[in-house]
């Protein structure tokens, strides 16, 4: 059998990354077996990574609790320095980061590498941050005390991350953990591993030392992630996933009481007003709903489109979701990628199946391609009934639901008659409405006229149920810090 030069490239890229556990010094730990790591778009094994115990588990906590000390006390510069080498680390090597990302998750690799890009920028701009840490010093109103606040580390921090953006899922925590003071211990998804410690081998070069940064992958989550939630030697759980196992996190770390940050899962509204601009609607509506194959928490779960403009709007979406081209991630030309795994994708056809046994009509799409991988088409549904289970369940998928509305405080009431309050967008000419829209949508971030808001400079979160907490901007440093208050008297 001859190899081809793309294929052997693909299986130097999954051959250079670590598959042990990343445990202090030890960066091949065994673990007790095996996970096997798929290739969504054909359902075959890609690699192999070390499947930790719950002794795996408490040992990278005793690792990241062993470095604490030493690395809180670390110059702010040196922790900036390490995380700018890494963000340069990454971009150079963004091409063989982007076809790892490809082959473990599926998306396409222009995709892959805009993420690359992404979570790199999480790096360059808390190392930034890094030497910007502050406290205040004041005076008492009756003149009596000073008043000094001085910023600390919070301590050691359990990271779980999620399968659908492998890096920046990690480096928008690790970033600001590394600039902070806090050291840590990573739990990427069992499906998505091979970025995370590719990763941490890049922090290593980049001069992380030993313990500071520990990645474990496990089958079993919720056996081996407890115990290091109730341990009283963790400081703080940040995680980022579902609702579901949010909850259940929450609940655990009370026990502790944990300083937490929970980035859980959306429902975003995206509002089309009577006077928008339709060719900038589309363009956003294709952001916002295919970004990662709709794979993600801030995917346009529903479209609510003023009536008036609505038949317009629908048939354009529909033009541009039936030409884009489903593929392997790897191959050139291809828009979009398969889904993550069978489950997922059978969710998302039994979420369409039931919206059009409700009512809605199939404008394109509405069906699973291939048979090989896990690919559905890209499906637009118009006369959506207002009970169907999508318009209340993350999709997490290229499905777009379309409603219509009347007046501006409907289409408000309708985006915000929702659990989640991660994110909304909204497109309008008229100032007024734009401020009415920002002020009135019950989400933590708003898209005005713009179809994608992550912004590594800007705070990234939700309110409800899409959790709490902040990552990224100013904000996202202090999720790290504790504030210490000393009163001073003079003698
Ligand atoms: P998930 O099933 O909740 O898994 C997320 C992470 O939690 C994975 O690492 C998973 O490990 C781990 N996990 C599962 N069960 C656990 C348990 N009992 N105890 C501790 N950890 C456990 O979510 P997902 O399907 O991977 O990700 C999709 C969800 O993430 C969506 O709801 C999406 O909206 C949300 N999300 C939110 C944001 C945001 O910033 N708000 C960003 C991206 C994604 P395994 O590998 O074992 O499953």
């Amino acid at each position: 059998m001859t190899v081809t030069a793309s294929a052997a490239r693909e299986s130097a890229v999954v051959e250079a990354v670590p598959k042990g556990l990343w445990i202090g010094g030890d960066s091949d730990a065994a673990g007790r077996g095996v996970i096997a790591v798929e290739d969504p778009s054909t359902g075959e094994t890609l690699a192999e990574v070390a499947d930790a115990s719950v002794e795996d588990g408490r040992d990278a906590l005793s690792a990241a609790v062993a470095a604490q000390e030493a690395w809180a006390a670390t110059a702010p510069r040196e922790r900036g320095e390490i995380l700018r080498r890494a963000f340069e680390a990454m971009t150079a090597r963004a091409n063989d980061l982007a076809l790892l990302m490809t082959l473990e998750m599926g998306k396409p690799l222009a995709e892959s590498r805009g993420e690359v890009a992404y979570a790199a920028e999480f790096f360059r701009w808390f190392s930034e941050e890094a030497v910007r840490i502050a406290g205040q010093w004041s005076t008492s109103p009756d003149g009596k005390t000073r008043l000094m606040t001085m910023k600390r580390p919070v301590g050691p921090t359990l990271m779980i991350t999620p399968w659908n953006f492998p890096l920046a899922m990690g480096t928008r925590k690790i970033g600001p953990a590394v600039a902070a003071g806090c050291t840590m211990v990573v739990k990427p998804a069992s499906q998505t591993p091979l970025s995370m410690y590719a990763l941490a081998s890049i922090m290593r070069e980049a001069g992380l030392p030993d313990g500071v940064l520990n990645v474990i992958t496990t089958s079993s989550s919720g056996a081996v992630m407890e115990p290091l939630i109730r341990d009283p030697r963790l400081r703080k759980l940040t995680f980022t996933g579902s609702t579901a196992i949010g909850k259940r996190l929450v609940e655990q770390s009370a026990e502790q009481l944990l300083r937490v940050s929970m980035e859980l899962g959306g429902n975003a509204p995206f509002l089309v007003m009577a006077d928008a601009d339709l060719d900038a609607a589309v363009d956003g509506a294709m952001a916002a709903k295919m970004r990662n194959m709709g794979e993600a928490c801030t995917a346009a779960n529903r479209f609510l489109v003023h009536e008036s403009v609505a038949a317009d709007f629908s048939s354009r979406l529909t033009e541009r979701m039936a030409a884009l081209h489903v593929g392997r991630g790897t191959e050139d030309g291809v828009d979009v990628g398969p889904l993550i795994d069978e489950v997922s994708r059978d969710k998302v056809a039994e979420l369409v199946q039931g919206a059009v046994a409700g009512g809605a009509r199939v404008l394109t799409g509405a069906k699973s391609v291939g048979t090989r991988g896990w690919f559905f088409a890209p499906t637009v549904l118009a006369d959506v009934p207002p009970d169907a289970d999508l318009l209340v369940e993350e999709i997490f998928g290229p499905v777009a639901p379309v409603t219509t509305f009347a007046t501006l405080d409907e289409a408000i009431d309708g985006a915000n008659d929702t659990e989640y309050g991660l994110v909304a967008y909204a497109f309008t000419r008229d100032l007024t409405t734009a401020l009415a829209l920002s002020e009135r949508l019950d989400t933590g971030m708003v898209g005005i006229n713009q179809g994608i808001v992550s912004n590594p400079a800007a705070p990234f979160g939700g309110v409800k149920h899409s959790g709490f907490g902040r990552e990224g901007g100013r904000e996202g440093i202090e999720e790290y810090l504790e504030t210490r208050y000393v009163g001073i008297r003079p003698a």
